[in-house]
């Protein structure tokens, strides 16, 4: 992908790939090109040049109902969780399956036993079946976060798209935040792009970290690879300096 908004190049030639199963940090300093990698994907902006593929499908050419069946497989998990305040867990869980239930149902919120069931199991599997009646605004940031992966975990979408779905939490729910995802990951074979300020966390959880600076892409390697000197070719080696 290469994107310019007027004289400056936000992506320049930027090229990577994320497989079924595998969860991949995409890294670099703020103005790196990250937010534009995603409105990219999502086609909320469309590339200058190159193009996306989603599950095979261009995405760069669709329009109208083509585009919304791919968006439909694309999972959103977002840093403020996006959840809606006053409704409890399991009806947040539920809107993920709104573009498989037909519209009189979400009118009336008379979900179908089985979508209740697929919810139901999503929010087993991220830990948070207790909470499952409770308002989502009671729950802490960490439970939350865990109820919109649910969420896109009921969407039954193959790729899941998070940016900084981290950054607001303390470091322990963080950590287990970002455990959940890359197990769902591995377990339901979905392909996650993580957008990560914490280097700490895409080492230690990414498969592959893919790292941008100035709208190029300057690195894409297995995390552990992620060392002291990939370091200070995204951020600067004062940045190296200052994180000792
Ligand atoms: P990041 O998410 O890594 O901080 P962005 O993708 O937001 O980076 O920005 C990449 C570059 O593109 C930056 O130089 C930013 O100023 C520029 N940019 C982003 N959005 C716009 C826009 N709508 N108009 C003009 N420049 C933009």
């Amino acid at each position: 992908m290469t994107k310019r908004y007027r004289d400056t190049t936000a992506l320049d030639d930027v090229s990577f790939t994320v497989r079924p199963g595998e969860l991949v940090a995409l890294v670099g300093p703020s103005g790196a090109g990250k937010s534009t990698v995603f409105r990219c994907l999502t086609r909320l902006v469309t590339a200058d040049a190159g193009h996306v593929d989603v599950l095979g499908t261009p995405i760069d050419a669709l329009h109208g109902r083509a585009l919304r069946d791919v968006r439909r497989k694309i999972g959103l998990i977002f840093q403020q969780f996006n959840l809606i305040g006053r409704l409890s867990a399991l009806d947040n869980v539920l809107a993920g399956r709104l573009g498989h239930v037909a519209t009189w149902r979400v009118a009336t919120r008379l979900f179908p036993p089985a979508d209740r069931q697929i919810a139901l199991a999503a929010l087993d599997r991220v830990g948070l079946l207790d909470k499952a009646y409770q308002r989502a605004d009671s729950l802490s940031g960490g439970q939350q976060q865990r109820v919109a992966i649910a969420r896109v975990l009921a969407q039954q979408s193959r790729v899941v798209l998070a940016d900084e779905p981290v950054s607001s939490l303390d470091p322990s729910s963080a950590a287990n935040v970002i455990g959940v995802l890359r197990d769902i990951a591995r377990e339901h074979r979905i392909g996650v792009l993580c957008a990560l300020h914490q280097v700490d966390f895409a080492r230690d959880y990414a498969d592959r970290i893919v790292a941008l600076r100035g709208g190029r892409l300057v690195l894409d390697a297995p995390a552990r690879d992620f060392d002291d000197a990939a370091f200070s070719r995204v951020y600067g080696s004062e940045a190296l300096a200052a994180s000792m």
